[in-house]
């Protein structure tokens, strides 16, 4: 571990200091404060450091964008050793005991209130980052990594074999290592439990305690409208979904999307590109973002889909404020306000009446007729399809997030060593009766059906609900402000409300923890409400109740 020395500054020299320094002028909101040229020369070092680490991640995240994408098969043994040199390094830049000097020498600085509201944000934000990166041991880290990488294959294979037994013990020991940085980083985070440590990693200032009421009150609203969708007579005729769309047709069908999205993949200006995965993902920063997503010729609707969703997220991390790229304010706010804008773009635009009526039309002209007879609302209906099941990839908007629940609550329980990895798949073979009402025949369509755990994300799942549930409180305030939206969409207009987005989450990037971006945006607090109301609204009318 490294230990960074702190230079220590006496009373009498910061005195001193605050009388002699020249004075530069930094412009503020409502006038101008003095800042002292000492402390603004220690920030813009700091600015340097964390720019450098900003860009480096993203070579990282092109490393890996390429393994998904076009890397050939071999490449992989090339490809390791080049991310572990990479990863290594990065964690060198990080944990460089410079910035803790840097940090230290800001705050301490007898002008730093005089900073900026963006300033003191960045400052905080390589603390919080430098300070939970230098207390994790580096064999902790080495072996964390080393363990994810094995857990992955047993996953694999495990999932492959349908054999649970497979991926247990690298499963064990994953959690194991796991916990021991969920409780050191409880320590630097101040949560309650380990696991609200894990949590505020992706959704900062998040609790488990919080998330348990939220969770509660969701559950009984989503199961509500769950029975009354299911025991509907008026049910949709999903073959529409399945007729076989050549490949090369869903290459254009996708190129159409992104346009009307304003996801710019073919200009000489473009800041986009679409590619192909086993899953789909979107990966970059500012001017080159990159989604991919995957065609099955039987299934046309799914890379409409995934192309919507990850475009959401493309939307965001190129939209941020241009202003403040290579600082840390210049990146997205949570894994959840991510999501509640892949989640819009998917779900309130993609699947609404009014995107139909404008889509529809084009999709047959792509598709050389092969909607000819097909009728709006029973389009409108089979992409909206409310039925249980057991994969969450490819669940409807109203059991979405119960497959969440089940998740957050296991890892909730797990953290807490009142489950442990071998109970894992008869907890969640129970949850799914419970909650779904499905019968989970094997563990690969069951506890092994998500990377996640695999990949060591504990404290991911949750962002996924959130940003449903954030989705319904921006959809709020949004048709507020913009109460012909759904007009303009059917007239194939989507700018407005990209620039809405723009306005009111894109462009805040990181200055706020995610609570306090939604409480600015909304005026209120997170707010289960919104997201049930969108759906009992929608579901009512699709399914006549
Ligand atoms: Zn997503």
């Amino acid at each position: 571990m490294v230990k960074t020395k702190f230079k220590e500054v006496s009373n009498s020299h910061k005195l001193k200091t605050y009388i002699a320094i020249p004075r530069i002028f930094s412009k503020i909101k409502g006038g101008y404060v003095m800042v002292s040229s000492e402390l603004m020369n220690e920030y813009k070092k700091l600015m340097e450091k964390s720019k450098e680490i900003i860009i480096f991640d993203s070579i990282k995240s092109l490393l890996e964008w390429d393994m998904q994408t076009k890397m050939p098969p071999r490449g992989i043994l090339l490809r390791s050793q080049q991310l572990g040199l990479v990863s290594q390094i990065e964690h060198k830049m990080i944990t460089n005991p410079e910035i803790g000097r840097l940090i230290e020498s800001i705050m301490k600085h007898p002008d730093y209130d005089s900073l900026n509201e963006q300033q003191k944000r960045n400052v905080y934000l390589v603390k919080k980052f430098y300070d939970e990166q230098t207390k994790l041991p580096e064999r902790l880290v080495v072996e964390t990594a080393k363990q994810e990488a094995i857990a992955n294959e047993a996953w694999k294979k495990g999932k492959a074999a349908k054999d649970f037994s497979v991926f247990k013990p690298e499963l064990e020991k994953l959690v194991e290592l796991k916990k021991e940085a969920a409780e050191i980083l409880m320590k630097v985070k101040e949560t309650p439990t380990p696991y609200d440590a894990l949590i505020d990693i992706f959704e900062p200032k998040m609790t488990s305690e919080m998330i348990t009421k939220i969770f509660n009150e969701l559950k009984t609203g989503l199961v509500s409208i769950l029975e009354k969708c299911v025991s509907s007579p008026k049910q949709p005729d999903v073959s529409i979904l399945k007729r076989k769309i050549p490949i090369e047709v869903q290459r254009k069908i996708s190129k159409e999307l992104a346009k009307f999205i304003g996801y710019d993949i073919e200009s000489e200006k473009a800041g986009g590109r679409i590619d192909e995965t086993e899953h789909p993902f979107t990966t970059g920063y500012y001017y080159d973002v990159r989604i991919t997503t995957h065609y099955y010729e039987d299934n046309w609707a799914s890379s409409v889909f995934s192309v919507l969703h990850e475009g959401g997220h493309a939307l965001y991390d190129q939209n941020l404020n241009p202003e403040w790229i290579y600082q840390p304010i210049g990146s997205p706010c949570s894994a959840g306000i991510h999501e509640s804008q892949s989640r819009f773009i998917e779900n309130i635009v993609g699947r609404s009446r009014e995107f139909w009526l404008y889509f529809l039309p084009k999709l047959n002209e792509l598709t050389n007729n092969a909607f000819s007879d097909v009728n709006l609302d029973a389009l409108v209906h089979a992409v909206n399809l409310v039925k249980p099941s057991k994969i969450r990839v490819e669940a409807d908007e109203v059991t979405y997030c119960l497959h969440i629940i089940i998740r957050f609550e296991i890892e909730r329980d797990l953290f807490a060593d009142k489950v442990s990895v071998a109970e894992l798949p008869q907890v969640w073979n129970e949850k799914y009766k419970d909650y779904l009402g499905v019968k989970i025949e094997n563990d690969s369509e069951g506890v092994m059906q998500d990377i996640h755990w695999a990949a060591g994300l504990f404290g991911y799942f949750p962002s996924y609900a959130l940003g449903n549930i954030y989705s319904g409180q921006l959809l709020a305030k949004m048709e507020k402000e913009i109460p012909n939206w759904k007009e303009q969409l059917a007239n194939g207009n989507f700018n407005s409300v990209k620039q809405w987005l723009t306005k009111n989450v894109h462009s805040y990037g990181n200055l706020y923890d995610p609570a306090d971006l939604i409480r600015i945006v909304t005026g209120e607090e997170i707010n289960v409400k919104h997201y049930l109301n969108y759906l009992n609204e929608k579901y009512s009318k699709l399914y006549g109740f």
